[in-house]
């Protein structure tokens, strides 16, 4: 029998095997900034190179990008930041808690009140009708609602007046954009085309945390798909599929995944979509797609006075493309993955056993080579580690019994330990044990490497 671990276990169990570390931990950290631990970040870089061969790589009409993180201002205006990219928010009188308004509406009612179509007033109102409480204090009394943006501001140069003001980007798609024409004409590529990029991106968010779920700096994995109007609907419904592919390729199965078509759309949109993933704290989003008609391109042809328009070379028709945005927030995914990696077993001898049942092509360690006897085989096992490790991530490790070394891989999610023993002096065999069956198989040295890199593919 297995279970599935709460919040709280994965945290820690994340912080005692190196996946993630409170960021600045020994100045008493830094509200809810995270550093990726040695495991963490071998799992999410799996992650990401699994997103860009799935967006980049696997298209004829793919490109990658990596744009800068500081872009003229002039961009957030176009793209509205500036004046809209914010939450609704009230601050406690009592406790001086600063809280979303939508969310402090969803708890309240248990998901019931749907605070997307509520105007401003109508959510202020069902604080008032609902007396509803503030979760820290537990006490009723907020000031009036009022709009945060959360841009994070700095400063460039060596004045400080406004007009040195520039944004960390709170999204990378807008790089997307602004290098749509680059990208088309450099590659020499007709439409439709996309172009994906990974990076950080900053947000000011009132409310973060719940561990990575929402933090102030993350990660994004964003596609952008360029195409006619005609095309874009059609684009956006195979997009919905690809992201289903692209999760339960990593190994979260189907059940797990609930597709939320949005109930109101911002003006420009065509159609939204958000993917949500069964966390243990409830069903939340993972990441967006978005047929978001040509609204983008057009704003940054108007704020730059620059033409954003493509020439069909058989038609002649000219136009702005519109634009079916992909959007997968990295740090989300690799709590999705770590959910559902870690599982505590009950065994038949009654031990529970701590496993993360992580997809090998996704586990940060794909092979352990454990020596049997330290002073005996050694020397054998230090060679076998050179050879997988030009390959994969591997690890060495000869402290504690065979047993104690086992667990240890099964807990970090490793799916293959190789153990050398007297057999590999004088056979040249090598036991290697499966993370999930505990099976053992005996194989040939010279087919070890062979043999993990066709299970990890
Ligand atoms: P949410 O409703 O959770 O605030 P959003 O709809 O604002 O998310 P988008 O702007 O669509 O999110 O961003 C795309 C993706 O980036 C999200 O689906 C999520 O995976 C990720 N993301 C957004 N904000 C954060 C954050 N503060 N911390 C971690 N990941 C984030």
């Amino acid at each position: 029998m297995e279970t599935r671990a709460n919040m709280q276990q994965i945290v820690s169990h994340c912080k005692n095997y190196g996946f993630l570390f409170p960021g600045s931990e020994i100045y008493d950290g830094i509200a809810n900034v995270w550093d990726y631990g040695p495991l963490g970040v071998e799992l999410k870089n799996n992650i990401k190179q699994f997103w860009w061969k799935k967006f980049v790589w696997e298209n004829e009409n793919s490109h990658g990008l990596d744009a800068a993180i500081l872009m003229n201002p002039k961009v957030w205006e176009a793209s509205g930041h500036l004046s809209g990219f914010t939450d609704p928010m009230v601050d406690c009188k009592e406790c001086k808690a600063r809280l979303r308004i939508d969310e402090l509406i969803e708890q309240h009612s248990k998901g019931k009140a749907n605070p997307d179509l509520m105007t401003k007033e109508e959510m202020q109102n069902y604080l008032i009708e609902h007396k509803v409480a503030c979760p820290i204090c537990g006490k009723h009394n907020f000031t009036p609602i009022r709009d945060f943006n959360l841009l994070f501001a700095t400063k460039r140069g060596v004045t400080e007046d406004n007009s040195s003001t520039i944004y960390l980007r709170p999204e990378t798609c807008q790089g997307e954009y602004v290098n749509f024409l680059n990208v088309q004409r450099s590659m020499r590529q007709k439409l439709p085309f996309g172009i994906g990029q990974i990076g950080k991106a900053f947000r000011n968010e009132i409310t973060p945390g719940n561990f990575i779920f929402r933090t102030i700096e993350f990660e994004q994995m964003e596609y952008q798909w360029f195409c006619h109007e005609k095309d874009a609907q059609k684009a956006y419904e195979y997009f919905k599929e690809r992201s289903k592919d692209f999760f339960v390729g990593m190994g979260i199965p189907e059940s797990q995944l609930k597709f939320h078509d949005h109930d109101k759309l911002v003006f420009y949109a065509k159609a939204a979509c958000d993917v949500y993933y069964n966390f243990p704290i409830g069903w939340k989003e993972l990441n967006g797609i978005h047929n978001r008609s040509n609204y983008d391109l057009t704003q940054h042809q108007k704020f730059s006075g620059k033409k954003q328009e493509y020439i069909d070379p058989t038609t002649n028709e000219k136009f702005v493309p519109n634009v079916i945005e992909n959007s997968y927030g990295a740090d989300r995914a690799v709590l999705a993955i770590l959910c559902e990696a870690l599982r505590y077993e009950q065994l038949p001898d009654g031990e529970t056993r701590e496993v993360m049942h992580f997809a090998p092509h996704i586990a940060p360690v794909k092979a352990a080579v454990l020596p049997l006897i330290k002073k005996v085989h050694a020397e054998k096992a230090h060679q076998v580690f050179k050879m997988l490790s030009c390959s994969f991530k591997t690890v060495y490790d000869e402290t504690g019994t065979i047993g104690k070394r086992y667990r240890r891989q099964d807990a970090i999610g490793t799916p293959f330990c190789i153990t050398i023993d007297e057999n590999t002096l004088t056979n040249n065999t090598v036991t290697i044990r499966d993370r999930d069956s505990m099976k053992q198989e005996i194989i040939n040295l010279d087919e070890l490497l062979d043999y993990i890199t066709k299970r990890v593919k």
